[in-house]
């Protein structure tokens, strides 16, 4: 199958949401960087799993308990295929991207690093992938070193290159930004920081729903995404790590699953990847997320790639033609988000005013408040797209955008 046997008017019948309508206006879903919605795969899954075969896993004789934990297992192993990596115990189950790294960032500062050590992040990152350092800061006396971007919203190597110290412990950086839709050359950074023997966490919460990532290929040390993103249920994701360092790093939380044996003088810890996971895993969740991954691989990685690219075009071509029509995040390299303001327009305003016509974009701060202040403004009106996005919702954006604009 290629892009153009994309049958994209029945794909997005698999999308129950899709066909609402808001304010009596047909649902133009352009939120997609902040949640995407579900195939009735997933949702079917959900109903399947609670429906015939819900009981605890691991700990279980008994059938269904066997039947959810071999559902749970097995879901490990398609995110292991889906990211290449080179086994499923390097697959750790998680919240979403923000436990993920928490986890890594607690995990990690404990054991490696002391008070002046350095780790290394951009000015482009989600408050996610801040605040947990900041954290780490407060307790460890770790130092945090931050990135620059450049005005078309890019990292240079030779920006990373000149932060990077002989305390500096990691680099830990976006693959692709929520604002300004940029891929960074995480394959070259990688190599850089290796050059020195920094190890990367790439936070790939934007990028592994748009384009085929192999953490083997690519050699990035911690990986980290959430389901929802990528067309899976909320409170679940995950975090790769290389066999080697999630050996070398002691247990984020405790609690029942993580331990090998428990007394109160001393407890020892379960092996990978079940040390990390603390409690009763979302088996529903894992397994929902493993239909998601197969619903994403039987349409295609590269279509849905190719068909983003297009629509992400056609977009930005068709903005710009707007007077006063200005995008944040100009980069040739770019994953289907856009992130504007027009003329003077106040973002909540144009937001509250699209959404009346049924058109949902996201506006504020996007939880990047420092790329705001390096951008020198508060927010923007961000659209982001997925592959079952039309032009023709496009047009809508479009003429949404320029019947509010006449009104200010
Ligand atoms: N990193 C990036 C780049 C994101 O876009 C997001 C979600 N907006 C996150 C981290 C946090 O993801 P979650 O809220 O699913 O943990």
């Amino acid at each position: 199958m290629d892009e153009s046997d994309l049958d994209i008017k029945n794909i997005r019948k698999d999308f129950p949401i899709l066909s609402q309508e808001v304010y009596g206006k047909p649902l133009i879903y352009l939120d997609n960087a902040a949640t995407t919605q579900k195939p009735i795969q997933v949702i079917r899954k959900i109903d399947e799993v609670y429906s015939t075969i819900n009981a605890n896993i691991h700990r279980g004789v008994h059938h269904l308990s066997q039947l959810a934990t071999e559902a749970h297992e097995e879901a490990r192993k398609t995110v292991q295929r889906y990211i290449g990596a080179a086994h499923s115990r390097e697959i750790i189950f998680t919240s979403g991207t923000t436990g993920s790294i928490n986890l890594v960032a607690s995990s990690f500062c404990r054991s490696q690093c002391k008070a002046g050590d350095e780790i290394i992040l951009t000015a482009m990152e989600h408050h996610a992938n801040i605040v947990p350092w900041q954290i780490q800061r407060d307790i460890m006396g770790v130092q945090l070193k931050v990135v620059p971007f450049t005005e078309k919203g890019e990292i240079r190597l030779e920006d990373i290159e000149e932060l990077i110290s002989s305390k500096t412990k990691l680099l830990s950086l976006t693959h692709v930004s929520n604002v300004l839709g940029t891929v960074n050359p995480v394959a070259d950074i990688i190599r850089l920081a290796h050059n020195y023997n920094v190890p990367v966490l790439i936070d790939a919460a934007q990028s592994v729903q748009h384009e085929a990532i192999n953490v083997q290929a690519l050699d990035c040390d911690f990986m980290v995404f959430s389901s929802h993103k990528m067309y899976g249920p909320t409170g679940i994701g995950v975090l790769y790590g290389k066999e080697t360092w999630l050996d070398k790093l002691p247990p984020y939380q405790g609690g029942g699953e993580m331990i090998a044996h428990v007394s109160f003088e001393k407890t020892t810890f379960n092996e990978l990847p079940f040390k990390f996971e603390a409690g009763t895993p979302d088996y529903v969740g894992s397994t929902a997320l493993g239909e998601a991954i197969r619903y994403i691989e039987n349409l295609g990685l590269n279509n849905i790639r190719k068909r983003e690219d297009r629509l992400l075009r056609y977009a930005t071509e068709k903005l710009l033609q707007i007077p006063g029509m200005q995008i944040f995040g100009t980069s040739d390299k770019k994953a289907p988000v856009i992130s504007f303001l027009v003329g003077g327009i106040h973002p909540y305003d144009m937001g509250m005013l699209l959404d009346r016509l049924g058109i949902a974009v996201r506006t504020g701060h996007h939880c990047a408040q420092p790329l705001m202040d390096a951008l020198g403004i508060e927010g923007t009106i961000r659209a982001s797209l997925a592959f079952y996005n039309t032009e023709e919702e496009i047009d809508a954006l479009i003429a949404g955008i320029e019947r509010v604009a006449k009104m200010f």
